[in-house]
């Protein structure tokens, strides 16, 4: 089997606003090959540079666009053309857009390789050791607190036994930051997880009063208090804190990651197989995660073909609390895929469908696409 061509197919809202909301548009990629078989993926990053990342022609052997490197090729050898992607755009990438990028034909891949051979991605990683996960409920702080008591609750009224706020407003003023949580603790009862997502927004020093503000709440985890960099902060905050600290969703490749569990020390590491450069860098990954006795959940708010690359992951680790699963209104979260993932009872079931188990709505795509 060879691959035949790349797509990368940029999707959006009519408007975008500035909002911390990756609902509102995406890129999608398809793998084509001379099987027949056309393989899906997607990339959570900025989609039209991304986009370039997969389209641009080589202008010297270590800066190369992703599409001529893979033509021609087996799409079998996973492992081998995630290297080539990886050598060859060396000096663009190693980190960030270009390992996104890598992200898109990387789980394209793997859902070429489960049509071809007739089984889901979760057995090609090894086997399911979970038929179901736990989802929490992943969205955005309302308005005012009403606004989020009242989002906290339809969350609640969905079936969720876990529910996660984040980014803005938090950061701006301290007494309504702990008033936001004590207004989700009290909307959702004292049974259901809270998580709280601070969206990057303190300095050490913040972020450890933060978190002695926010233990009264036992919320879950606090999510990405600190700037990516302030790795160190992290170390700090960890140490201080009882509560635990997640992150990971900033970083790319496994280098990163694990220097974010060795230096940084975080206790919940967060990988999106949208950014890590697929399923084959996101397991890795989440491997060493567990080697060094860190919990592992996936990072999810785009559509459900990383809701899908996620339950594989996830389903072929040992341990996985929870599944991310964002409940945004956006039609490119709930409509682009035919037989979109649902919670039953807070829990999101595996599919055995062959590769990733999801098939796009051609005329949604079609819909939102924007073309250039
Ligand atoms: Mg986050």
């Amino acid at each position: 089997m060879k691959i035949t061509d790349v797509h990368a197919i940029h999707i959006s809202l009519p408007t975008v606003a500035k909002r911390s909301d990756g609902t509102q548009d995406a890129l999608i990629v398809k793998v084509e090959t001379d099987a027949g078989i056309t393989g899906i993926g997607e990339v959570d990053s900025s989609p039209l540079a991304a986009k370039a990342a997969i389209e641009a022609p080589m202008s010297h052997s270590v800066t190369s666009g992703l599409r001529e490197l893979v033509i021609g090729k087996d799409p079998l050898e996973i492992e081998r053309l995630w290297h080539d992607m990886y050598q060859a755009s060396r000096y663009a990438g190693r980190r960030g857009l270009f390992v996104h990028a890598m992200s898109g034909i990387d789980l394209a891949l793997w859902d070429i390789f489960g049509k071809a051979v007739g089984l889901p991605v979760h057995t090609l990683l090894g086997g399911a050791f979970r038929r179901e996960f736990r989802a929490y409920a992943s969205t955005l702080f309302g308005d005012s607190l009403q606004a989020t008591a009242d989002r906290a609750r339809w969350c609640v009224d969905q079936g969720f036994t876990a529910v996660k706020f984040g980014w803005d407003p938090m950061g701006q003023d301290a007494d309504y930051d702990e008033a936001l949580v004590a207004t989700i603790r009290e909307a959702v009862g004292p049974s259901v997880d809270v998580l709280i997502d601070a969206g990057q927004c303190w300095d050490t020093k913040t972020a450890i009063q933060m978190a002695r503000r926010f233990e009264p709440y036992r919320i879950y985890l606090l999510e990405e208090p600190l700037h990516p960099d302030n790795v160190a902060g992290y170390a700090e905050l960890v140490r201080a804190t009882p509560l635990r600290i997640a992150a990971g969703e900033a970083e790319s490749e496994r280098r990163s990651y694990t220097h974010l569990m060795d230096v940084g020390r975080i206790d919940v590491v967060q990988i999106d197989p949208t950014r890590t450069g697929g399923l084959t860098e996101a397991r890795k990954i989440a491997w060493a995660a567990i080697d060094r006795g860190r919990s592992v959940i996936n990072h999810a708010f785009t559509t459900d073909i990383n809701i899908a690359a996620s339950m594989a992951m996830l389903a072929a680790i040992p341990e996985a609390p929870f599944l991310e699963f964002c409940v945004e209104d956006s039609p490119i979260r709930t409509q682009l895929i035919r037989d979109p993932f649902k919670v039953e009872e807070g829990y999101v079931h595996l599919r055995d469908t062959p590769g990733l188990g999801v098939e796009i709505d051609e005329e949604v795509l079609e819909r939102y696409a924007r073309r250039v």
